[in-house]
């Protein structure tokens, strides 16, 4: 038995032929062995993992559970009732939740097991995990190169076999990014498809928890168990969750696939671009149709991100204050000093940034020119989209520019590291699901993951085709580093 399949952990534990405690011993015996390298993990509570799965084995003697000891990786930013969420944080550093988001809830009801908080850059943003106020999470193909982020830690947890599922969090591609970085599934749902109770807030309107996996069968099984309305989210859909495994059955031969123009201009690296490309052919020789197709806003997308997720997380940081939770400065002179120094210490250098930008777009005099045009052009992209899926049934693109950058190479630069969300963020503002899927390698050894977006609510669509893709076209990945 090994980490790497959920399908078969979940058999086998309902089976009796292993029991989710062997499972659990299994895997943080593989955290205990690569996470001091890798850094994917914040906080693993040990003690309390192997009493969790000793649980799960006494409830599988009376019936079968869906994801029946299957060790999942939760994103620091993701709450865990009496389990430290740090979010990254120094000012959330011993912040430890009284309750459970709602997708915790439910994973642990289908008898999953928490094995660990992983790590992220501070608060979710972030393309690197450097952001992360701990330490960094390494990319387990290259030990001197960033995980991609900021979900970085959940994917590395998969990828390096510690977890075969991880939750992430996306804002702005921040599950596509690091999945395609570390040779893995990852997939942000369509906004509301999945509820945002008890994920901390960044961006509200762009916010989904989004599942990694190692092959899209996995992923739609995690999708399955944490999809659907929730009375404690309003903005997630009263729409029935798909059968997603009937989905996939379907043939994907005549699907019409649209290659977005834009998303192959300048700055795209050379490599990335040919493995994207014969990734492409691929879905031809499925039998997919290939449509060129334009997104013509896809130009203003990170100066339209840019500044709806500060302005956002400008006012959702607010709360940090030292006065309701977290960090507070000893000895304050008084009120405003307490703030003053709580917050300064407690943020790091890109939250602050945030902040400050956020601020300043929504601030008396700038709100329309910055917030209220942005979320204007917001709408031009939806339109876009709109538009193309008329046409197609999905559209492929890169995920990156790049394959991962080398740690540090985009620290001094955030002008730098925000293009490099280039080609995700568009998905993020017209609130349609995209995933990333493994593609190829650089002759570097690193992973390239190629992307598939599609309409609202059509993640069973975009499942079909990684599905098909995934077993027609393997990647053969080298070893890990570690
Ligand atoms: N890299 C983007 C940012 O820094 C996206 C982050 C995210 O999706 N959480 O905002």
């Amino acid at each position: 038995m090994n980490l790497r399949d959920a399908h078969q952990i979940r058999d086998a534990v309902n089976s009796g032929e292993i029991t989710a405690k062997e499972v659990a011993a299994m895997a943080l015996r593989r955290i205990e062995e690569a996470n001091r390298k890798l850094g994917a993990f914040i906080t693993c509570d040990s003690e309390k993992v192997l009493e969790r799965s000793g649980e799960i084995d006494r409830k599988v003697k009376n019936g079968r559970l869906p994801l029946a000891g299957v060790p999942v990786a939760v994103k620091d930013n993701i709450c865990t009732r009496n389990l430290r969420t740090t979010c990254g944080s120094r000012i959330l550093e011993n912040y430890v939740p009284p309750y459970n988001a709602t997708v915790i809830e439910r994973l642990e009801e289908a008898g999953a097991v928490i094995i660990g908080k992983a790590n992220c850059d501070e608060f979710a943003m972030g393309s690197s995990t450097e952001n992360s106020a701990f330490h960094p999470t390494r990319n387990p193909y290259d030990l001197d190169r960033v995980s991609g982020g900021s979900s970085g830690g959940s994917a590395v947890a998969v990828a390096a076999e510690m977890a075969p599922l991880a939750l992430g969090s996306e804002t702005g591609g921040s599950v596509r990014q690091p999945a395609s970085f570390c040779n893995v599934v990852g997939l942000k749902p369509s906004y509301g498809r999945v509820s945002r109770y008890g994920l901390v807030a960044f961006a509200s309107s762009l916010d989904c928890i989004s599942p990694i996996a190692r092959n899209p069968r996995d992923v739609a099984l995690l999708l399955t168990y944490i999809a659907g309305r929730d009375r404690r989210d309003s903005t997630s859909v009263p729409l029935p969750v798909p059968d997603y495994f009937a989905e996939m059955s379907k043939p994907v031969r005549g699907m019409r696939l649209g290659i977005p123009r834009e998303f192959f201009g300048e700055g795209l690296d050379p490599e990335v671009k040919s493995i994207i490309e014969t990734g492409i052919r691929n879905t031809e020789s499925l039998g997919c149709e290939l449509v060129e197709i334009s997104l013509p806003h896809t130009k203003y997308a990170i100066a339209d991100y840019y500044i709806i997720a500060p302005a956002e997380a400008s006012s959702n940081l607010a709360r940090y204050d030292g006065v309701k939770y977290g960090f507070r400065v000893p000895d304050p002179a008084d009120l405003q000093d307490m703030y003053r120094r709580t917050r300064s210490m407690g943020f790091g250098a890109e939250v602050k940034r945030r902040i400050m930008i956020g601020t300043y777009a929504l601030s008396s005099g700038y709100y329309e020119a910055y917030y209220g045009r942005a979320m204007r052009v917001r709408t031009l992209i939806k339109q876009d989209y709109d538009r193309a899926f008329e046409k197609v049934d999905a559209l492929l693109s890169p995920v990156s520019p790049t394959p991962a950058f080398r740690l540090g190479e985009k620290m001094s630069d955030p002008l730098a590291m925000y293009l490099s969300d280039i080609y995700t963020v568009t998905a993020n503002l017209a609130g349609i699901p995209s995933l990333s899927v493994p593609c190829g390698f650089t002759k570097g050894g690193l992973p390239v993951g190629l992307q598939m977006l599609a309409n609202q609510f059509e993640e069973g669509t975009l499942l079909r085709l990684a599905d098909a893709y995934a077993r027609a076209c393997p990647v053969d990945a080298p070893p890990l580093k570690i």
